[in-house]
């Protein structure tokens, strides 16, 4: 018989129960004791929601407290010494790991001051993972037992699940040595590491799990020869023990195809693939299935929100019980529904018509059910009848085209994505207007969303309070940061974005063709949730987006203030894409509309903008070939088509985070001026990279995630450092990103000694 599976549900909860109490508990407000009762409830609610949709394999140890795979470094132990030095809890640990703790000592408890390990974008996703740290010292063991926990947990709930794990290989190629092991090689770790997988795996088997979920996304990259090697050697290692639960080896994101050798004939019981993003791999994997093993096709889509075509998906699955029989196929989703918002019937302001496009975590749970049942000759023929309709009115729906959208994209030259000088002859006529000093300070955009900040906006768009009132108390809120950014002493400001929701939906809310939700939130790192807006037609602005706010900052002081927008790569990114339109189509449609803003900008008087990209790096294609080099064009293409309109002397500023980035890769995008993260990343030989690159860089000197405040000498021992291998003369300052989630005492401290730094080596210059 054929089965349903789920690999993974959000855990946010429906209404963001999850950072409720984690904030609460970091803000004191709630015990730890109440903190685990809302994880153990909305464990208890996602078994059961998944139980009561009739699916037939459900996980567990999908739930995080803030990450999934920093969960594992925290269970095997890979906790460098500068956090276990503090005697903390283990959830204390876990928190401080991800996101750094800075705290005074009281009666009770020493002080601590820490910061957070690196943090990764997870392959092409907008999650982000705490990145493993290993060193020498590391001492691999088992530190508690969750996965077995969580599994015992279900089972007394009488719900049999399907523990997850992310599995060792993967595990270890995404974490890095920490700085004292530079050399250290993390794949040289798994044979002392599988042992402890093998001893959760026998406990989860002892406690009466018949199957494991181990996620091996790895698997997706041009993975080098020593991590095949390692997946090799690991499942054979998995095969030889006894009493070990089945093993459904997972692979998300990608085609397997590149990889196939390795993965054929490894002793695992079945091999999960994501046909929906990669259906052209279904003949190689069928080929390299053994006889015995059951594939997993991950059909419903884990990445994206629109509904699934049932007649389409029934018979990609009806092609697999050909050729392996029904009993060795599970209709799955293609990876964990942790991408997905929890609940559409959460909706209530979407359009009727654009809802219908649409299914949540919660609704593709019943997609999965449906289409096992309709493989397996069940009668849904209601359920196919509503889908193929609605199916077909997506196709034929009028909010979707705009012919003279079509037509400008189509008119896009040369001309229009080149600036109209080059860098070094722009340079000069920048210098003569900003007359900056040397090692010039700046902000990346955003200051404190305070719970004020926050208020005001739902009076406003609750109607409390009317558009004049609302926008009185923006400009407030632009004239209090414009004035402290001028006390200590900036030199390019900002006007610090307090009507911004978010970066990306308060664009998409101005732009035609979008549709946002209420409660569409989605997890990106820890307590942050996005909620990405939905590209659902052509893409045009029908008037000025963020003019108004930027021009009275600049009214009110005479020292520049950046422009700041969203770039067409990350409102992308950052939104779920239409998929009956290609990706570079959706991005220039999006530059076109962020060019006609760059030059409205311009023309009233602002003579530095901003154009985040900050998911650049993150879009690019997972492996690489004509997918990749395509993506670095037409991306760097968008860009400049919404930065070249404007004259020389205006100052084009970009900014990139989260994510290793190439400084060869952005190099296209001809910006004048590049901030990146890269608090995280002091080591010389990352900085080495950035040397040769043509135009000027800000290397992010503070971690924005973490409220800790880093001293001026601090600042001054990190650019000291960075001035070794790194040009004076290009150099900009300022922090790894903006500060909305800070609160302002942590921001004015830590901007204060960051120029008080930059203070200091004008002197020795
Ligand atoms: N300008 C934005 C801000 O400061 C950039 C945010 C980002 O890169 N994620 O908030
Ligand atoms: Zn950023």
């Amino acid at each position: 018989m054929v089965q349903s599976a789920v690999l993974g549900f959000p855990r946010i909860g429906p209404n963001r129960e999850l950072k409720k109490a984690t904030e609460g508990y970091w803000n004191g407000k709630i015990t730890v004791d109440e903190l685990f009762k809302v994880g153990k409830d909305l464990r208890s609610q996602n078994w059961k929601l998944q139980k009561q949709a009739g699916v037939d394999i459900i996980p567990s140890n999908d739930f995080s407290f803030y990450d999934q795979v920093l969960d594992l470094s925290l269970l095997f132990n890979v906790i460098p010494d500068r956090y276990t030095k503090y005697d903390l809890s283990p959830i204390d640990t876990l928190f401080a790991m991800g996101r750094g703790l800075q705290r005074k000592a009281t009666e009770t408890e020493k002080a601590v001051d820490v910061t957070a390990l690196e943090m990764v974008k997870w392959f092409d996703s907008n999650y982000h993972y705490v990145r493993p740290t290993f060193s020498k010292t590391t001492q691999f063991k088992l530190n508690g037992q969750k996965p077995v926990d969580e599994y015992l947990e279900a089972k007394e709930l009488g719900i049999q699940t399907r523990p997850v794990l992310l599995g060792p290989v993967s595990y270890l190629f995404l974490g890095k040595a920490d700085k004292d092991s530079l050399d250290l090689e993390p794949l040289s770790l798994l044979e002392q590491l599988l042992p402890l997988y093998a001893e959760v795996l026998s406990k989860l088997a002892a406690a009466g799990a018949t199957d494991v979920q181990i996620d091996e996304p790895v698997l997706v990259l041009d993975l080098p020869a020593n991590a095949q090697a390692a997946i090799k050697k690991a499942y054979t290692y998995f095969g030889k023990q006894s009493n070990l639960p089945k093993i459904t080896l997972a692979t998300y994101f990608g085609t397997v195809v590149p990889n196939l050798d390795v993965i054929k004939g490894l002793p695992v019981s079945a091999l999960h693939v994501d046909f929906a993003r990669a259906p052209q791999q279904f003949d190689d994997v069928i080929a390299a299935i053994g006889d015995k093993q059951t594939l997993s096709v991950g059909i419903v889509d884990g990445r994206n929100i629109w509904k699934n075509d049932f007649k389409k998906s029934s018979a990609f699955v009806n092609k697999a019980i050909e050729k392996l029989g029904a009993d060795r196929v599970v209709v799955a989703t293609s990876s964990s529904l942790l991408h997905t918002p929890v609940d559409l019937t959460n909706e209530t302001k979407l359009d009727a018509e654009i809802k219908g496009f649409f299914s949540f975590a919660t609704q593709k749970l019943d997609e999965v059910v449906v289409i096992t049942k309709n493989v397996s000759g069940q009668d849904v023929a209601a359920a196919l009848e509503a889908n193929a309709k609605s199916v077909e009115s997506r196709g034929k729906s009028k909010l979707i085209h705009d012919s003279s959208v079509k037509a400008r994209v189509a008119s896009i030259d040369q001309k229009m994505s080149t600036r109209a000088s080059p860098f070094e002859q722009r340079l000069p006529e920048q210098k003569k207007i900003f007359n900056l000093p040397l090692f010039p300070t700046t902000t990346i955009g955003s200051f404190p969303q305070t719970k004020d900040i926050r208020i005001n906006r739902n009076k406003f768009n609750k109607g409390t309070i009317t558009a004049e009132e609302y926008e009185k108390f923006i400009n407030s809120e632009i004239e209090t940061v414009i004035r402290f950014q001028e006390e200590i002493g900036l030199d390019v400001l900002v006007h610090g974005e307090p009507e911004r929701n978010d970066m990306v939906q308060y664009f998409g809310e101005q732009i035609n063709g979008y549709a946002f939700t209420v409660n569409g939130w989605v997890q990106s790192y820890g307590s942050r949730y996005v909620r990405p807006p939905i590209i659902v037609g052509d893409l045009s602005r029908p008037k000025a987006m963020s003019v108004k706010e930027s021009v009275y900052a600049q009214s009110i002081t005479s020292k520049p203030v950046k422009g700041m927008l969203t770039g067409p790569i990350t409102c992308l990114r950052w939104s779920f894409p239409r998929d009956d339109v290609d990706q570079r189509t959706q991005a220039m449609q999006l530059a076109l509309a962020l060019r006609d803003e760059v030059n409205d900008l311009e023309a009233a008087g602002i003579k530095v903008i901003q154009v985040d990209e900050p998911a650049l790096r993150e879009g690019l294609p997972l492996r690489e070939g004509a997918e990749r080099s395509a993506y670095y064009s037409w991306a760097a293409e968008a860009f400049r088509v919404a930065t070249s309109g404007v004259a020389n002397k205006t100052q084009i500023h970009s900014h990139f985070c989260y994510s290793d980035l190439d400084p060869n890769h952005i190099k296209a995008l001809d910006a004048d001026v590049v901030s990146i993260e890269f608090s995280k990343k002091d080591d010389a030989n990352y900085i080495a990279e950035f040397k040769n690159y043509p135009n000027h860089i800000g290397l992010g000197l503070f971690d924005i995630h973490s409220p800790r405040v880093p001293s001026k000498d601090e600042f001054i021992t990190k650019i000291s450092a960075i001035l070794k291998t790194y040009p004076a003369e290009k150099f900009w300052v300022n922090p790894d990103c903006g500060l909305k989630t800070r609160g302002w005492e942590e921001t004015r401290l830590s901007l204060t000694h960051m120029v008080e730094a930059a203070k200091y080596f004008r002197e020795q210059y």
